[in-house]
């Protein structure tokens, strides 16, 4: 059985496709045959090798244990189609959604039920091979999760988008009896939106700086739209939520929009970051204990928020994200589309179509 993968050679050069023998699964290996493989924003800083982390300064990577030739593609639901010996819980025919967000399954921190947070990360399409191919080898049936009556290309957004923007909404304390501003519109920010409001938040304003992008967040239930880069963002947010946010989930995660939302905060609110953009911020350290003010930071999401994100929208529904579908071999001019931002919503590839 051949199986085809598109791949990074070399940092910020086009995909190539590569054909070889499709592995056969060992110990508790499982293999899949690609329903769906959804493209990420993500995928153009694995792609480029870096992220920016301000100043000029780049956070390399390579530096981080990436090695090429990697298959990328994160966002990944796949029909069993092959098992080693020691795989439980899956059968032949099952469709299943792939947490990438892997780890060691040992470490102190993977103990402590933060597999995305390991010290020895696995990530699928970052650490190992992804989904931009037509099969895809996973190492433990505990990764895969039933997604019911859902469709695979819906459904695979929920293994990035979905379950980032689900772990960093449960981190703002008030959500269900506070406005929460989301800053950010794109991929990420638009689960946001409605997932916050399948989780109950009480009132969701959204900042972005694309007019496009607001629309899109007012139509997938925003209550209101500012624009980021006004300059009076800050005393528009205050005004929208009546002196000040008590949550601020910040999607894009720039220095300007960290800055934003640290001085839209009310006294004891919460900034959540999660938008790797890049660029840095200098907080007056007073804020902190004067304002009571929480800066942290979510990385994805767990095993349990990924359980958790899947019975809410199998009891809800799918959030109403435009979605598209393009072909495998249509990868690199997505990822082009993605990086002139192109897309609104998201483009899920097809590898089985
Ligand atoms: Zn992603
Ligand atoms: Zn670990």
């Amino acid at each position: 059985m051949k199986m085809r993968s598109f791949q990074v050679c070399q940092c910020g050069a086009p995909l190539q496709m590569n054909e070889r023998e499709a592995p056969k699964p060992e110990g508790t290996q499982v293999l899949l045959k690609m329903l769906a493989a959804g493209v990420c924003h993500s995928d153009l800083h694995i792609w480029d090798g870096y992220y920016e982390i301000g100043g000029g300064k780049k956070l390399m990577l390579a530096d981080r244990g990436i090695k090429l030739p990697l298959t990328m593609g994160h966002e990944n639901v796949g029909e069993v189609i092959a098992l080693g010996p020691d795989a439980k819980g899956v059968k032949v025919g099952d469709v299943r959604l792939v947490n990438p967000w892997m780890g060691c399954g040992t470490c102190k921190v993977c103990r402590r039920g933060d597999e995305n947070l390991c010290l020895k990360p696995q990530n699928v399409g970052v650490f190992s091979q992804g989904g931009y191919a037509t099969h895809m080898l996973t190492p433990h049936p505990r990764h895969l999760f039933d997604i019911g009556d859902l469709k695979p290309e819906q459904a695979a957004p929920l293994a990035c988008s979905g379950v980032t923007a689900f772990s960093a909404l449960k981190k703002v304390p008030t959500l269900q009896d506070e406005a929460v501003v989301i800053i950010g519109a794109g991929g990420v920010g638009l689960m946001g939106v409605t997932l916050a409001k399948k989780m109950g938040a009480k009132d969701i304003i959204i900042v972005d700086i694309d007019a496009a992008k607001r629309d899109a967040a007012l139509k997938a239930g925003a209550s209101k739209a500012i624009d980021g880069g006004a300059a009076d963002a800050v005393a528009q947010i205050q005004a929208a939520t009546g002196g000040g946010a008590w949550g601020a989930v910040d999607f894009v995660g720039s220095g300007a929009t960290v800055n934003l939302a640290v001085n839209s905060l009310i006294k004891g609110g919460t900034v959540v970051v999660v938008g790797l953009y890049g660029g840095d911020v200098t907080v007056p350290t007073p804020y902190l204990p004067l304002r009571a003010m929480t800066l942290r930071g979510s990385y994805v999401g767990s095993q349990s928020d990924m359980a958790e994100l899947l019975d809410l929208v199998k009891r809800t529904g799918m959030p109403p994200v435009p979605i598209r579908t393009r072909r495998l071999e249509d990868v690199n001019e997505t990822l082009n589309d993605l990086r002139a931002g192109k897309i609104v919503g998201r483009v899920v590839l097809t590898p089985a179509a």
